[in-house]
C-alpha cells in the first residue's frame, strides 16, 4: 500500500458507507472554504464587522472539525448517517443566519447558501427530514430578519426584509417540492435496481443449472470444461490429467412407457442426487442431454474413476423411487482419460465409443475407451 492510499484509510477508513459520508463532508467543507474566504473579503472591504466575523469563523471551523470526528465514530456511536446528514445541515442554516445578520449590503447573497444546504440535504436525508430542514430555515431566516430590522432598521428596513423573506420562502418551498418528487424517483430506480438483480440471478442460475435434475447443464459444463482445459493444458503426453465419463440410463424409455412420464422424470431426479452423492467435492456431474450424463474427474487416475462409477452402479440400483413399482435401475458408462494437451471433446468422443459398447455388450456396466 503506497503512503497517499494508506493516508487517505487513515482519514476516511475503509467501509464504503463511512468514505461516502466523508466525501459528503469534504464537499461542505470545500464550501466553507469559499465561504470563510469571502467573508475575510468582507471585512478587508469594510462591510463587515471584523469581531463579529472572526467569531463566526471560528464557530464554523470548529463545527466543521466537530462533524468530521462525528461522522468517523459514527458507528461506534450508532448515528445514522441521514440524522448526522441532518444535523449537519442545521448547523450550516445557523452559521448562514450568523451571516446574514452581520453582512449588511450583502446579506441577499447569503440566503443562496441556504438553498445550497437544502439541496444538498436532498440526497442524503429523507424526504420528511428535507421538509423539516426547509421549515426550520424557514423559520430560523425569518427570526432573523425579524430581529435585524428591529434592531437596526437603517440597513435592515423591514419592507427590504419581508420582501427579501418572501422570495427565500418561495425558493425554498419549490426546492422541497422539488425534494419530494426526487425522493419518488430515487425509491423507483432502488426498487427497479433490486428487480434486475433478482432477474439477473434467474437468468444465471437459468443458463447453468437443468431445471429438472438441479444438475450442471450441458452449456455451464462446456463452460468448466473449456477453464479445465485452460487450468491444465500440456505436459507430458502419457501423463493422465483427468477422467470424463458419459453415464445413460439403461432402458429408460420403457420406464416411461409402462410407468408414465412423471415417474421417468422422478428417476432423473433420483439418479441425479444419488449419483451426486458419490463424488468429491471437485467433480462435476451434468445432464449432457435426456437420460444421458456427463461426469467430469478432475486429477483422478482411471482405476480411481472406474470405483466411483461402480459405487454410483450401486447406489443406484438400490435407490428408493416412487412409483417405479419395484423395477430396478441401471446405467452404462463410457469412461476416458484425458492426456495431457487432449481436448476435451476427443476425450468424450471416445467416451462416447466405449458407452456404445457397454450398451452393444448387454447394458449395467463401465468400459473404459
Ligand atoms: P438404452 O438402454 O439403449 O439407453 O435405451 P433407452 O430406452 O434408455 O434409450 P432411448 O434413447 O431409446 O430412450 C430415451 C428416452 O428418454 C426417450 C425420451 O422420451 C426419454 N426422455 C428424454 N428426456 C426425458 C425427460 O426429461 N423426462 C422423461 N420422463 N423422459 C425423457
Ligand atoms: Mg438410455
Ligand atoms: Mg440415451
Amino acid at each position: 500500500m503506497t503512503l497517499p492510499q494508506r493516508l487517505i484509510e487513515l482519514l476516511c477508513g475503509t467501509e464504503p458507507k463511512l468514505r461516502r459520508m466523508l466525501q459528503y463532508w469534504a464537499a461542505t467543507c470545500l464550501l466553507y472554504v469559499v465561504c470563510i474566504g469571502l467573508m475575510l473579503v468582507q471585512v478587508d472591504q469594510g462591510m463587515t464587522d471584523p469581531v463579529t466575523a472572526t467569531r463566526l469563523i471560528a464557530f464554523g471551523s470548529c463545527g466543521v472539525c466537530a462533524f468530521y470526528v462525528l461522522i468517523r465514530a459514527s458507528g461506534r456511536l450508532k448515528v445514522a448517517p441521514d440524522q448526522l446528514a441532518v444535523s449537519q445541515a442545521m448547523f450550516s442554516l445557523i452559521c448562514g443566519m450568523g451571516a446574514y445578520a452581520i453582512s449588511g449590503p450583502l446579506r441577499a447573497a447569503m440566503l443562496s447558501m441556504t438553498v445550497v444546504v437544502i439541496v444538498f440535504c436532498m440526497f442524503a436525508s429523507k424526504p420528511r427530514q428535507t421538509l423539516l430542514l426547509t421549515v426550520a430555515a424557514l423559520v430560523g431566516m425569518g427570526a432573523t430578519m425579524y430581529w435585524m430590522q428591529l434592531r437596526d432598521p437603517a440597513r435592515y428596513p423591514p419592507v427590504t426584509e419581508a420582501i427579501t423573506f418572501g422570495y427565500l420562502a418561495g425558493a425554498l418551498l419549490s426546492t422541497a417540492v422539488l425534494s419530494g418528487e426526487m425522493s419518488k424517483l430515487r425509491s423507483r430506480l432502488k426498487r427497479q435496481r433490486r428487480e434486475l438483480s433478482d432477474a439477473l440471478d434467474t437468468i444465471r442460475v437459468l443458463a447453468t443449472v437443468d431445471e429438472l435434475t438441479s444438475l450442471v447443464n450441458r452449456r455451464r459444463m462446456n463452460e468448466l470444461l473449456e477453464a479445465e482445459e485452460r487450468r491444465q493444458p500440456g505436459g507430458r503426453e502419457d501423463r493422465t490429467l483427468s477422467c470424463i465419463a458419459l453415464l445413460d440410463i439403461d432402458f429408460f424409455k420403457q420406464v416411461n412407457d409402462q410407468n408414465g412420464h412423471a415417474v421417468g422424470d422422478a428417476v432423473l431426479r433420483s439418479f441425479s442426487s444419488t449419483a451426486r452423492a458419490c463424488l468429491r467435492a471437485n467433480d462435476v456431474l451434468a445432464r449432457w442431454g435426456g437420460e444421458e450424463f456427463l461426469l467430469l474427474l478432475p486429477d483422478a487416475a482411471p482405476e480411481d474413476a472406474r470405483l466411483v462409477l461402480e459405487r454410483m452402479a450401486e447406489h443406484v440400483r438400490d435407490m428408493p423411487v416412487p412409483g417405479l413399482q419395484g423395477r430396478r435401475i441401471s446405467f452404462s458408462a463410457g469412461l476416458a482419460t484425458r492426456r495431457a494437451g487432449e481436448p476435451f471433446a476427443d476425450a468424450i468422443h471416445r467416451a462416447d465409443k466405449a458407452l456404445y459398447q457397454a450398451k452393444a455388450a448387454g447394458r449395467d456396466r463401465i468400459v473404459l475407451a
